[in-house]
């Protein structure tokens, strides 16, 4: 809490991104009471996986099961929904909203295609997506020039993007 006071204090707006696991996964109606409490306006929820998930060829391995995160979302959708006025914005709600009203989602799980996206780790490897950090994926290297970030010098369509966006709309 002290660093979103320090936030608060010099006007940097912030979301919160909660992670839901064993210990939280029974308590949605307690810690969106909190958030209310805290004033929060923008929060996310992401379900707890094992380190090893980021490895693209293993599958992923959740803290809480799909049932135990259904339950924690309709809790905290009951609460959310305030009886049709809800005061905060809470990004899986509104992304199934966007779904409803035929608009196209924020987040690229809840979208038909992958966004190109760009992931850039420290010493400037690019990747399609922050699960698919592995030599496989690499696209290209900002730093050392491997390829610009200039979509006319190619990043956008490198190899690996083109394959990893295949995948998806393969199915
Ligand atoms: S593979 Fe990556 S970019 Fe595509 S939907 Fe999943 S998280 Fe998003």
């Amino acid at each position: 809490m002290k660093g979103i006071e320090h936030l608060r204090r010099h006007n940097v707006d912030f979301n919160i991104l909660s992670v839901i696991h064993k210990g939280n996964v029974g308590h949605a109606a307690e810690i969106m009471a909190f958030f209310a409490q805290e004033g929060f306006s923008y929060v996310q929820f992401i379900p707890c996986m094992d380190f090893r998930s980021q490895e693209p060829d293993k599958p992923g391995v959740y803290d809480i099961t799909p049932a135990e995160y259904g339950r924690f979302l309709r809790e905290a959708f009951d609460y959310w929904y305030n009886g049709g006025n809800p005061q905060v914005s809470v990004c899986f709600f509104d992304n199934m909203l966007a779904g409803y009203t035929n608009r196209e989602a924020e987040l690229c799980i809840h979208r038909a295609e992958c966004p190109t996206t760009i992931i850039l780790e420290q010493n400037g490897d690019a990747y399609p997506c922050d699960f698919y950090i592995s030599p496989e994926w690499k696209i290209g290297n900002v730093a050392t020039g491997e390829r610009s970030l200039r979509p006319e010098a190619g990043i956008i369509f490198a190899p690996a993007t083109r394959r990893f966006m295949r995948m998806r709309t393969s199915g």
